[in-house]
């Protein structure tokens, strides 16, 4: 099969391996552990990016709601867990075959084999559709066992064995984030409406992970718990995005099959007068979540919210709204908005025996307690890193074809944008020559003190050395040539355009910031080269 055919799952996850991004779990031995990956120098620096670029837009920009960062524990006790309802209901349906023992995740074996829409079904429903429908095993042609539930969750036990505790591998880090909750309020003197957020590992013992970076079995997320009196379910900054635009599915549009997939393009103002979200709350994450993902390098025309149907959602919801990304694979889930309700506070304050209340004191009236209701946007960050990197991809054209655009070259490519590349900047001296080098690290040191990702690298031919900073994504090369020592300028070569200019070496960490920032436009900066 040529590389053009292959799946872009593949083709990427080929690259990221190839490129340093990433290698599976325990790969020197076989086929290492499914659903877990290593992530190597160029991979990390990628998911770094994402999760500032994160920070940056949802919470050190938000002042007035602040939002509080915590950093829980990866493995919780039983009770946390109890009380979240994943102990009793956090599974998949698994299907086994009585033949060869494949082990298949049921729903999924649905879509497949007989094409129907799974989301929503109980497993009495799926077991069903497997029997009208007599499905067989994918892998031998055998029977299926009854379907059944798993539950997904991690287990271990803390402690020698006499007095173990049973504990679980967090399958999400908001559990952590209510359990948190009176003391984050207490300590940071919260009112509401505020938010607590947190980036951290989860684990799932996902039946079948075996699309890449979507399906994972160790994956990190970036979550915000956003807690509000329910009297008052107002977003303080919900102008600022009364006119985002979005593409959303409606509940409506899937009541039936024919336009379960139509796209209604929708402002958030006219959406939240149209009665689609159940606050305002909600509607501000959803916009500012879309905005959120085109900042980071995904189109406009690839993304989507679908407002999940009520038989998808848990009985304490009150909407669920799903933002999907387009890829080769199909519309994926890459963020799930939440209205939770205040169900987990109460069920935590419930078992713990601990209130969970905030206090709310409005003038001239009395102090009120309220169990805080909650809107919660869920963000993987590598199914976002992988997602940049598909429609980021350029493929290579044919050694020795005429280019007809700046995109093509001999090599694949990585089109990211500049504060999500894993490097912002290369900087390179033009030869291995201390009269360049020294310049050139000096360069390195001033780039990465003003906290840009920028990488060193002074082996082989220069344009060899391009190459590599765009298989990576890099969108700006700094050389160091010898015209620097005579009128102390240097070159900048800008990834898309494959061009260059000079700016002053005293000028390159403002130059950098501003086309980081995109402030300006690349050969505004500095004089052009022929
Ligand atoms: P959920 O709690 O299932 O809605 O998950 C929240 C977010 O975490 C999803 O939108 C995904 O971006 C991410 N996520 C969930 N499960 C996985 C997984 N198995 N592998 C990678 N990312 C995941």
């Amino acid at each position: 099969m040529s590389e053009k055919k292959k799946p872009m799952l593949d083709v990427v996850m080929d690259l990221l391996v190839r490129r340093g991004f990433l290698v599976q779990t325990a790969e020197i031995y076989g086929n290492g552990l499914a659903g877990f990956y290593d992530f190597l120098p160029n991979g990390i620096q990628m998911r770094e990016n994402i999760k500032k670029a994160w920070r940056e837009f949802f919470v050190w920009s938000s002042i007035d709601p602040l939002i509080y960062e915590i950093e829980g524990a990866i493995v919780n006790p039983e009770e946390v867990f109890i009380a979240s309802g994943h102990v009793s209901s956090f599974s998949d349906p698994l299907v086994s075959c009585s033949k060869c023992n494949a082990q298949l995740r049921a729903d999924h074996l649905l879509e497949k084999v007989v094409g129907m829409k799974t989301e929503g079904l109980t497993t009495p429903q799926i077991q069903d559709a497997i029997k009208k429908h007599d499905v067989k095993c994918t892998e031998c042609g055998g029977s299926l066992a009854p379907v059944e539930d798993f539950n997904l969750m991690l287990k271990t036990d803390v402690g020698p064995s006499k007095n173990s505790k049973r504990s679980y591998l967090r399958p999400e880090t908001a559990q952590s984030i209510f359990c948190d909750f009176k003391r984050v309020f207490q300590t940071m003197r919260a009112q509401l409406p505020f938010g607590i957020c947190q980036i951290g590992n989860s684990y799932r013992n996902e039946i079948s992970p075996r699309q890449g970076l979507i399906r994972m079995r160790g994956f990190t997320q970036m979550e915000i718990e956003f807690f509000f009196d329910p009297d008052e379910p107002v977003h303080p900054d919900f102008d600022a995005v009364k006119e985002t635009r979005i593409n959303l599915i409606t509940r409506e549009t899937q009541a039936k099959e024919e336009t379960a997939d139509d796209i209604v393009e929708i402002t958030i103002g006219e959406a939240m007068n149209k009665g689609v979200f159940p606050n305002n709350i909600q509607a501000y994450f959803v916009g500012k979540v879309f905005e959120f993902y085109q900042s980071i390098g995904i189109p406009y025309e690839a993304l989507r919210f679908r407002h999940l149907l009520e038989t998808e959602t848990p009985f304490y919801s009150k909407g669920n709204f799903d933002l999907e990304i387009k890829l080769d694979m199909g519309w994926k889930e890459a963020v799930g908005i939440a209205y939770r309700t205040n169900h987990d506070l109460s069920t935590h304050a419930k078992n713990s025996g601990i209130k969970l209340e905030a206090d709310v004191q409005k003038a001239n009236q009395p102090l009120k307690k309220v169990v805080p209701h909650v809107v919660e946007p869920s963000f993987g960050v590598e199914r976002a890193l992988y997602s940049i990197l598909e429609h980021a991809y350029r493929p290579a054209i044919e050694k020795g074809a005429a280019k007809k655009n700046d995109s093509d070259r001999e090599w694949d490519w990585f089109q990211i944008q500049p504060h999500i590349a894993p490097f912002s900047a290369m900087v390179y001296p033009l030869m291995k020559k201390p009269e360049l080098t020294k310049k050139a690290i000096e360069l390195f040191k001033a780039i990465k003190a003003a906290g840009i990702p920028v990488f060193y690298d002074h082996a082989g031919q220069i344009g060899r050395r391009y190459a590599r900073a765009d298989e990576i994504g890099t969108p700006f090369c700094f050389t160091i040539d010898y015209q620097t020592n005579e009128d102390g300028t240097v070159t900048i070569r800008d990834r898309d355009t494959t061009k260059q200019i000079r700016v002053p070496l005293t000028d390159c960490v403002p130059v950098l910031q501003s086309l980081v920032r995109r402030e300006k436009k690349f050969f505004d900066l500095g004089t052009p080269i022929k």
